[in-house]
């Protein structure tokens, strides 16, 4: 079976044009110490949205690393996929998250529901697990909740599996499986539960996304309270290690975490406490890059400015429209908007600085940069013009990327003694 290294980021390159400069960060996270394997993402819907094809992801993680004499692993990941839509990424992709939020709450057949009733009744009634003080363990109406809430998701996910599996060979390809798009977080008891239900449809999970406690908000800072986050994040770690090793899923399986950049907040935790425990994460990045280009134009000044002030005006009209797609995932608070007429006379400093995720700095604005998260699809309507200001702007534009990810994601995600330097 193919496997996923112990560290993993999962690098969205909406546009395609960044992946050497997203690469050229894991390679120096790599000179540093810091192991990870790159992983190209891509949604069904960002691809829709951009009109781009799978093939696109597979064609460019391949060159970037080839030219870069990468000789490590790397993925091409069909991102949140379901049975709908996973066939045009089959050929392209090594990693497929199956995305199993739509099916969540849906009830599976009360034959399927009194096996699992019967098969899981026992572990409800208190599991002592390694790292968990209280004992684990739910009521016998919460355990039936849990099976009429996610038995048919589960089904759903080893469906889903089975047709890739089919079609790549069971070796092949890395599968993760997703449930973060809803509105529910998921507790670590309902976490055991759901791994015991893909233990016995036999999926060999090896990435799981839960939706946690607090906002996951796109492009921004954790919303919530990092503490609670924290605690509830290493009982996952617990139950996962539990899980391996009770139900037969693969001894590396981790936890991948969506909307995962910008968490500034949760960063010192997260590293304290995978490096406390000795266990890997997958971290998802996906539109940051995007910003990043953005950012870019904008330092660029000229054209390249007017071209970043065109799309913030334009999104400012289209709000509604922008949104609608992410609701789960961002919240912009719309008085807190810089105006048309205000943006218009910025220079490229003020501008910059208003989208750059720098808490430091009090120019930035993350309505405004949620917003402008969103946008995408107005480049993508005048991609001549985009794409020509990225290559002008090659340079600049790629160090914004290199920057991002290396300085304020890897170091502060994996970076040795990182809690300590941050709090000081
Ligand atoms: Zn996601």
């Amino acid at each position: 079976m193919k496997k996923l290294g112990k560290y993993s980021m999962g690098l969205g390159d909406r546009f395609g044009h960044q992946g050497h400069a997203q690469l050229r960060a894991i390679i120096e996270a790599g000179i540093h110490g810091i192991e990870i394997t790159p992983v190209w993402n891509k949604s069904n819907r960002e691809h829709i949205i951009i009109g781009t094809q799978p093939q696109d992801v597979r064609s460019e993680a391949d060159t970037v690393t080839g030219n870069a004499g990468f000789k490590k692993p790397y993925f091409v990941d069909a991102d949140h996929i379901n049975i709908d839509t996973v066939g045009r990424f089959i050929d392209c992709s090594d990693f497929f998250t199956i995305d199993v939020a739509s099916y969540i709450g849906k009830r599976a057949g009360e034959d399927k529901i009194q096996k699992f009733l019967a098969s899981a009744g026992k572990l409800s009634e208190g599991l002592h697990i390694e790292g968990i003080k209280k004992s684990v363990k739910c009521t016998k109406a919460q355990l039936r909740d849990i099976a009429d809430k996610y038995i048919f998701a589960a089904e759903k996910a080893g469906e889903i599996y089975r047709m890739i599996e089919a079609k790549k060979g069971q070796r092949n390809f890395i599968t993760e499986v997703s449930m973060d798009e809803v509105a529910q977080p998921q507790s670590p008891v309902e976490l055991l539960f759901i791994l015991f239900m893909l233990g016995a449809e036999k999926i060999p999970v090896q990435t799981i996304a839960p939706k946690f406690t607090g906002r996951f908000n796109k492009g921004v800072d954790y919303v919530g309270e990092p503490d609670r986050f924290a605690a509830e994040f290493e009982e996952d770690l617990m139950v996962i290690a539990y899980a391996v090793q009770a139900f037969g899923l693969p001894d590396n399986l981790k936890i991948s975490i969506h909307s995962g950049s910008d968490k500034f907040a949760l960063y010192p935790e997260i590293n304290s406490i995978i490096k406390k425990h000795d266990k890997g994460i997958h971290l998802k990045t996906a539109g940051t890059t995007w910003l990043e280009e953005l950012i870019g134009l904008a330092e660029a000044g000229g054209e390249a400015l007017d071209f970043a002030k065109e799309i913030y005006i334009k999104a400012l009209g289209k709000i509604e429209e922008l949104c609608v797609p992410y609701a789960d995932v961002i919240d912009i608070d719309v008085s807190s908007l810089p105006s048309s007429d205000e943006v218009l006379v910025w220079n490229s400093r003020k501008f910059a600085a208003s989208l750059r995720h720098d808490e430091s700095n009090p120019d930035y604005n993350p309505d405004m940069r949620q917003l402008i998260h969103v946008a995408y699809k107005l480049a993508a309507q005048k991609t001549n013009e985009y794409f020509s200001l990225l290559e002008e702007h090659k340079q600049v534009v790629s160090e914004c990327v290199f920057e991002n990810i290396y300085q304020r994601h890897i170091l502060r995600l994996f970076g040795k003694e990182y809690k300590n330097a941050f709090l000081a």
